[in-house]
């Protein structure tokens, strides 16, 4: 381990991006787009992410360069043009701000309906910062875990990070969880989500989880943590100041008897070759904890079925599980990253076919929509008509789940709200007017 080195934990935003040596080698206009876009959807990026993982002789096309810094086409050009021209008329940043939200607005903040419809209650007031959608598992977003090492150009929670406050989804109060818990026995599955909740320190961490491992809880059987720390700063479980710490208390859920799962996100098989990360997954694995992977497939990063092939090989070898593969969902730059789910569907299979049963763990594509988790299974032919097969994995109504429905072939669609049902019935078996 000791070769290992050091590394300085330095973060990059729209204020000090100049600062970052590679970014002279761009052109003016390429770091004006920077600093429009980054008015409207969130930019951060950090040393490592930089020194290691950015190929910088191969700007613009890189995957971690568009995955970090914004791109012009990730806005629509009149909401480009309206963000350029505030800021070059030097408006001020009240104004901006002004301009900035109006084109957030426009970019579907909350897709899935997630603020109005997941929200639970407990003797008739909301629990802060608890999603319980599907009975058995329910998110928690802790108030110290809202951000992240580096944001992702393409996330879906996006509105979190840019603090337009009635955009923003946390918790601080895990009493209120557990009292929640206890009157919800259906539930045997937490995840911690965010943002990462891995850029909490060890101490915040163990605030969460140990009220939870000490109360009386023995449906709950698997604690998740969502995170991109493992990809964006692994040194997160390897060299932090307070890595020992996390691992240790990594340990005391696992010794609790309970399944720890680190879901992992991953976009790009070359999140896994540094030495670090590997590293960092053998110290996980350590302390009893799995790691399972799930990655979102975009245009202009990971569209090449030989890179899932590698990712989902590459995976297995480390021992991590692959999980899901998600199309981009319909909100911030979907017109930039989104893939038509008939596209979707090849890239998955293509890869899946040349990989192992063990590897085959991952289901795909979906979509994570308003009713649920949506799977495409693929495209067939009946009765000389094309449709696509689709089935849910998880249903706001549990009894939607691995029932096939059809949707019209259409070879555009890039999500759900695309889709027309097939063989011209006028509504899914799930819509409410059914
Ligand atoms: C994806 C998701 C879950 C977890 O579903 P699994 O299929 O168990 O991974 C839970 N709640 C919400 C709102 C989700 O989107
Ligand atoms: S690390 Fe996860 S939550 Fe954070 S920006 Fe990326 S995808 Fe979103």
């Amino acid at each position: 381990m000791d070769a290992i080195p050091l590394r300085k934990y330095k973060t990059y935003t729209g204020r000090n991006f100049r600062q970052i040596p590679q970014i002279a080698a761009l052109s003016e206009e390429q770091r004006f787009a920077i600093e429009v876009v980054s008015q409207v959807l969130p930019f951060k990026t950090n040393s490592y992410v930089v020194e290691e993982l950015i190929d910088w002789d191969n700007i613009p096309e890189d995957p971690f360069f568009i995955l970090n810094f914004p791109q012009a086409e990730m806005l629509k050009p009149h909401h480009f043009t309206a963000v350029a021209d505030a800021l070059k008329q030097g408006v001020g940043p009240k104004e901006l701000l002004n301009v900035a939200n109006a084109v957030r607005y426009d970019l579907n903040p909350h897709p899935a309906g997630q603020l109005q419809h997941n929200v639970p209650m407990l003797d008739g007031a909301a629990v802060q910062g608890v999603q319980h959608k599907y009975k058995e598992t329910v998110l928690f977003f802790p108030k110290h875990g809202q951000t992240c090492h580096a944001y992702c150009t393409f996330c879906f929670r996006w509105p979190q990070f840019v603090g337009v406050n009635d955009l923003k989804f946390e918790s601080r109060d895990v009493e209120q969880l557990i009292a929640y818990l206890q009157q919800h026995p259906t539930v045997n599955d937490i995840l911690f989500t965010g943002g990462d909740p891995l850029v909490m320190s060890a101490r915040v961490m163990a605030a969460y989880l140990e009220p939870l491992l000490l109360a009386d809880l023995p449906q709950i059987t698997t604690f998740r943590i969502g995170t991109k720390s493992l990809s964006y700063w692994p040194y997160r479980f390897v060299n932090d100041p307070d890595t020992e710490a996390l691992l240790a208390l990594f340990r005391r859920v696992t010794a609790a008897g309970k399944r720890l799962a680190i879901m992992a996100h991953i976009n790009h098989p070359r999140e896994l070759y540094p030495p670090v990360v590997q590293i960092a997954l053998a110290r996980i694995h350590e302390t009893g904890a799995h790691v399972h992977t799930q990655t979102p497939l975009l245009n202009h990063i990971n569209t090449a079925p030989h890179l899932w092939m590698e990712l989902w090989r590459e995976q297995v070898r480390l021992g991590c599980m692959p999980y899901y593969m998600f199309v981009a969902r319909d909100t911030g730059a979907q017109h930039y990253f989104g893939v038509p789910l008939v596209q979707a569907w090849e890239i998955f299979r293509t890869a899946y076919r040349e990989v192992s049963g063990l590897a085959r763990s991952v289901r795909g594509p979906i979509m994570s929509a308003h009713p649920g988790k949506i799977q495409v299974l693929g495209v067939s032919e009946v009765n000389g008509t094309q449709v696509f097969n689709l089935q849910f994995l998880q249903g706001r109504n549990p009894d939607w789940v691995l029932r096939p429905f059809y949707a019209a072939y259409n070879p555009t669609a890039l999500w759900l709200n695309d889709l027309q049902p097939a063989f011209g019935e006028k509504a899914f078996f799930f819509d409410p007017q059914q």
